[in-house]
């Protein structure tokens, strides 16, 4: 069995159609530069006509947005710059076209590739796309066409181009693996697009299979079979009918809001750790995002704490990705298990105990305000509410409440545009700030219970020890008190509660967390649809008597039998 990242969910169970662009040999030749600049002209003639022809082919299968690609690869193909280059290498140096059309796309690849910005790297791949069928057009060799395929197939290649997406026929692609990539990659967003099954970044896949090959791609899983058993094909046949089944019923709930069967109505969005996840979230039916893990764009920079600007336009990207839909961001949380390249902690015995969270940053408030600013600047981009981790009392929180003031008085006062409603809250993760919920929710504007934290706070159980695993109980009646007090603490004083912690998307948990009111379900985007269709199976009165039931019992396992008695 081979293992790779499932980049869009399914199961496909077809023949191997093995995908082999041919393979160019270009070596530098002096040559006669009227004749290559000939050679080059008919070159690019013939690339934007196939481009062309591609784009022809994807309407008939994609929506407006994903051709658009196609229409950059035009500009790139028709792009004077690009040509200009060119021409000026063959002229200047005398080489062959093919060798001065591979050296400028080069260039052009590296200077891509070396970009600090997904959405710039990811442009690489559209460069060396337009670029190779260039070259292979000066070559007179013709790129494999994917939208000639006649019997239904799963497409094993080394990665997808955009042309090789944009020319899949669904009819007879049922999938495709591919040897590299990841979640992000061109292909692993097309096949998305297209709602084809496909694994990405599958190592090995070229050497183990031959076309003509049967595979199973289990695209849910991650995992693929060459030349199953009977057996094999007949299990994975009934689980493709299951999943199909299920997805087109969870399809319907997509812009659906998340209600009970008797009107009760709550929140469910996605919890990211960058802009390459709001994609998901959006095709997922997510109404907003309810936990950006900024830490993330920390522990990738490089040698420094990223600057304000750096930040700006992370923050700016994700609340323009999410299209008016709000978005809860986290001020940074590092220290327990999260390091930074750049910077040493001083050692503790307990570092989750430690020097974490806002605690680092109420004492570095330089890397605070960095912070604060960006966030602010971006406020001006859609709807967003800021969060502090880790708040044990009031004093913490007013303290990082006014230098989050100050700030943003500072920005106004240097005329720079804010939005006008940013709300700030707190992260409920320490059980003092979970018994004391009444009181802080007269100042913040807004709660979001971390349970993987308060959990192992509350038990006493490092969240990374695997020996004291068993204690990371969120359906414990001493867990459910506490985010009780959370959100009727919020209640009191007008305030919403969210949660972000794992809980929030766990199954057992939603119809508890849905009587004891909570407004705001935060969790991997996987499993939106998943929970609106619980929620929307549910009644919210007798949710609430299970809820009441389930905090005045003694144990985890008696609050568990409980939910699956009166829940089938
Ligand atoms: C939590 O503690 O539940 C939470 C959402 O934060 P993190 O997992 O990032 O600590
Ligand atoms: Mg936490």
């Amino acid at each position: 069995m081979l293992k790779g990242i499932a980049a869009s969910q399914g199961i496909a169970i077809a023949k191997v159609y093995k995908l082999e662009p041919p393979v160019l040999h270009i070596e530098r030749q002096t040559a006669n530069p009227q004749e290559e600049l000939t050679k080059l002209d008919q070159a690019f003639q013939k690339t934007v006509k196939d481009i062309e022809k591609i784009k022809e082919v994807a309407s008939k299968h994609l929506a407006e947005e994903e051709l658009a690609i196609f229409d950059a690869h035009l500009m790139m193909a028709n792009d004077p710059e690009l040509r200009g280059q060119i021409e000026a290498m063959i002229n200047n140096e005398s080489v062959n076209a093919d060798y001065a059309a591979d050296s400028v796309a080069k260039q052009m690849v590296a200077m891509f590739e070396s970009m600090d910005n997904d959405y710039f790297r990811e442009r690489a791949a559209d460069v060396k796309d337009v670029t190779y069928r260039l070259n292979c057009n000066i070559a007179g060799v013709e790129i494999p066409n994917l939208s000639t395929l006649e019997e239904p197939v799963v497409i094993v290649a080394r990665d997808l181009t955009p042309s090789d997406t944009g020319s899949l026929n669904k009819e007879f692609a049922k999938g495709f693996a591919t040897e590299i990539g990841g979640r992000t990659s061109h292909s692993a967003i097309m096949a998305r697009s297209l709602e084809i099954p496909a694994i990405v970044g599958c190592k090995g896949i070229l050497d183990t299979v031959h076309s003509g090959d049967t595979l199973i791609l289990d695209a849910i899983n991650g995992e693929i079979i060459v030349n199953p058993t009977n057996e094999e094909i007949e299990t994975y046949t009934k689980k493709k009918e299951a999943f199909e089944k299920e997805k087109e019923a969870l399809k319907a709930l997509k812009d659906q809001p998340s209600v009970s069967k008797d009107g009760h109505q709550v929140e469910l969005v996605g919890n990211i750790g960058s802009y390459s996840d709001v994609q998901s979230v959006l095709e997922n039916g997510g109404e907003g995002v309810g936990l950006f893990r900024t830490e993330f764009l920390y522990m990738q920079s490089e040698n420094d704490f990223p600057d304000e600007e750096t930040q700006f336009e992370a923050y700016k990207q994700v609340l323009e990705g999410m299209k008016g839909k709000k978005v809860v961001i986290r001020t940074l949380d590092i220290g327990g298990d999260k390091k930074l390249n750049y910077y040493t902690f001083d050692e503790e015995m307990n570092p989750f105990l430690g020097v974490r969270a806002v605690r680092f940053c109420l004492m570095k408030p330089d890397i605070f305000r960095t912070q604060l600013r960006a966030l602010l600047r971006a406020s001006a981009y859609g709807p967003l509410a800021i969060m502090f981790p880790m708040i044990a009392t009031l004093a913490e929180f007013r303290k990082a409440k006014d230098i989050y003031n100050e700030e943003r008085e500072n920005l106004i006062k240097e005329g720079v545009t804010i939005g006008d409603n940013v709300e700030v809250g707190i992260m409920i993760e320490i059980p003092a700030a979970a018994v004391l919920a009444d009181r802080l929710a007269r100042e913040v504007d807004f709660f979001s219970i971390g349970t993987n934290d308060l959990i192992q706070y509350s038990m006493a159980a490092d969240r990374m020890s695997e020996p004291v695993s068993y204690l990371y109980q969120p359906l414990n009646p001493s867990i459910l008190r506490l985010i009780k007090m959370a959100i009727d603490g919020a209640h009191a004083h007008g305030k919403w509660c969210g949660m972000c912690g794992e809980m929030a998307g766990d199954e057992m948990a939603v119809p508890i967390l849905l009587g004891l009111g909570l407004d705001e379900f935060s969790m991997s985007a996987t499993s939106i649809l998943r929970a609106r269709k619980l929620v929307t199976e549910l009644n919210y009165e007798e949710m609430k008597a299970l809820a009441n039931e389930a905090i005045n019992l003694d144990t985890m396992e008696e609050v568990e039998e409980l939910i699956k008695k009166k829940i089938n």
